[in-house]
């Protein structure tokens, strides 16, 4: 790979990752930290009240797994900024033969070539089927 393109693609690593890091800290302001409502014991749990308890359940989760989904992919730009520094980038970490430039333009933290990446989605899907069969 030509250093230019590394160098590119290592910018925009790190501006993901700084966005990441905001979104992340944002995240936990906002919904982690912030102490849980508690229900006071009083007997009046009205119609509305429900209502609020839900959707307030509803935002923590959706936060939840937003959270750890930035988390896991803030994770794989650490694991791909590494590999820059060890020259190991664009390398596929199953059948190590080199990742198409383009594919990694566009997605910098993968460490999959395309026909890996696409094995592996076949297989969870499969996996996934299985298991729901039961
Ligand atoms: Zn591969």
């Amino acid at each position: 790979m030509r250093k230019r393109d590394l160098d590119l693609i290592q910018h925009n690593l790190l501006k993901m990752r700084r966005r990441l890091m905001e979104n992340l800290q944002r995240i936990k302001e906002d919904n982690l930290q912030a102490p849980p409502r508690v229900a006071t014991g009083d007997s009046g749990t009205s119609q509305s009240h429900m209502a609020d308890l839900a959707s307030d359940h509803f935002d923590r989760e959706n936060s939840l797994q937003l959270y750890l989904y930035e988390r896991r992919l803030l994770h794989a730009i650490d694991e791909a900024l590494h590999r820059i520094k060890e020259g190991t980038y664009g390398i596929c970490a199953v059948c190590s033969s080199p990742i198409n430039l383009r594919r990694l333009m566009a997605v910098p933290n993968t460490k999959l070539c395309i026909r890996c990446q696409e094995e592996k989605e076949r297989n969870g899907v499969i996996s996934k089927a299985l298991k729901s069969r039961g």
